[in-house]
């Protein structure tokens, strides 16, 4: 347990305390609390206001996409973006079983199941290889899309994620996902200030959600972001997450199930205060990532740095222990000091509600489901 004494005292040193360190929590120290204070000031805290289209713009401008739309969670972002890229009630959407459970969520809530797919061991992200693989057996491309032939259901999507901020291997699953007709919807709730050859994650597939949880890189309390690059999309986007009104000065006319899901302006306001500190936060969260790179490499355990192809935004930070038991020691050891560590997610098929979907055979997922821990990953 030498090596996690070091451990202790370097986690300890990045964040200056004795108390409890957690494993990711926001930092307030720019514009916050002038921009919440200014909602109360004018009264618009609620559905009108002006920071909802300026933290729009700068998504729109920080993803480089057409249009972004600003919703209450991220969650709710995905379950529109599958939607709005056309996953219907009997559909089926191709994701991985390694994720939090709110990628699974937003496809049920399309009343649509999930087929889960490995992910690689090197991205822990869905497996273009695997995807293939699946396709190759089970897909038929009829008039109206791909099908999965043993279930008769149509595959009306691909969601990927990527996981902790790592991106997947985007080009290969693009690829796969244009040859066998599916569109790509990213969940790029982990991902904000993440980049795959240049590109940032979410702009890439057809539609995407970002999450903006009090967990995440930066937050808006709560909330979630849809983007796309399809105009068309992109205007529905807004619309049926406002409930899907007709313009109208005083008529109340709706012509879809809608939802009311827009962003408060009191969350849109702390939402654009914390973009503007974005910048600073990665470049705090490289910093730290190099030095438990260095530090773990001294130690014999395997820091998960990203991939040359790749830029990661360090979301949470993470190593990968040689197995289970080594796993249980060092949880136990790092939480007992007042250090949270945390296992990676159960599969999603190991959960009461998604036990019975069709999955390959998840050896990747099986591997990092019992080696992978995150560390503290706070802005220090
Ligand atoms: C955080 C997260 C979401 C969305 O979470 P919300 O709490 O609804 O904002 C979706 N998918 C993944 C993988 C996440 O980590």
């Amino acid at each position: 347990m030498e090596n996690i004494n070091q451990l202790i005292s370097f986690v300890r040193e990045q964040y200056k305390t004795d108390k409890f360190i957690p494993l990711h929590e926001p930092r307030f120290r720019g514009n916050e609390k002038k921009y919440v204070l200014d909602t109360i000031d004018s009264t618009f805290v609620s559905s009108v206001g002006a920071y909802v289209d300026q933290f729009e713009q700068m998504m729109q401008t920080f993803t480089q996409t057409n249009k972004a739309v600003a919703v209450v969670n991220g969650t709710s972002s995905l379950q529109v973006a599958l939607r709005l890229a056309g996953v219907k009630a009997g559909d089926e959407v191709i994701t991985q079983a390694l994720t939090f459970i709110a990628t699974a969520n937003a496809i049920m809530y399309n009343q649509a199941v999930p087929v889960f797919i490995d992910v690689d061991l090197d991205t822990m992200g869905l497996s273009p290889k695997a995807v293939e693989a699946f396709l190759e057996q089970y897909g038929e491309i009829r008039e109206d899309g791909c099908y999965n032939k043993s279930t008769g259901k149509r595959i009306a999507a691909c969601m990927p994620m990527h996981t902790f901020g790592f991106p997947v291997h985007l080009d290969e699953l693009l690829a796969v996902c244009k040859k066998w007709q599916i569109p790509l919807v990213e969940d790029a709730a982990e991902s904000l200030g993440s980049y795959y050859k240049g590109k940032h994650t979410g702009s890439m597939g057809l539609i995407s959600g970002f999450s903006f949880n009090g967990n995440k890189t930066v937050t808006s309390g709560g909330g979630g972001v849809i983007v796309t690059n399809d105009a068309e999309l992109g205007k529905h986007a807004k619309y049926l997450t406002t409930t899907a009104k007709r313009p109208h000065p005083y008529e109340f006319f709706h012509d879809e199930l809608g939802y009311n899901f827009r962003m408060p302006n009191l969350n849109a306001a702390l939402a654009c205060a914390q973009l503007e500190e974005l910048d600073g936060f990665l470049a705090d969260k490289r910093d730290l990532a190099e030095g438990y790179a260095n530090l773990f490499r001294g130690l014999g355990i395997k820091f998960r740095e990203e991939l040359p192809e790749a830029k990661a935004n360090y979301w949470l930070m993470c190593v990968e222990l040689e197995n289970k038991i080594e796993r249980e020691h060092f949880l136990k050891y790092t939480n007992e000091a007042g250090i949270m560590t945390r296992p990676i997610w159960n599969l999603m098929h190991r959960l009461p509600m998604y036990l019975n979907f069709q999955r390959d055979e998840q050896k990747n997922a099986e591997f990092l489901e019992e080696r992978i821990v995150n560390v503290p990953s706070s802005v220090r």
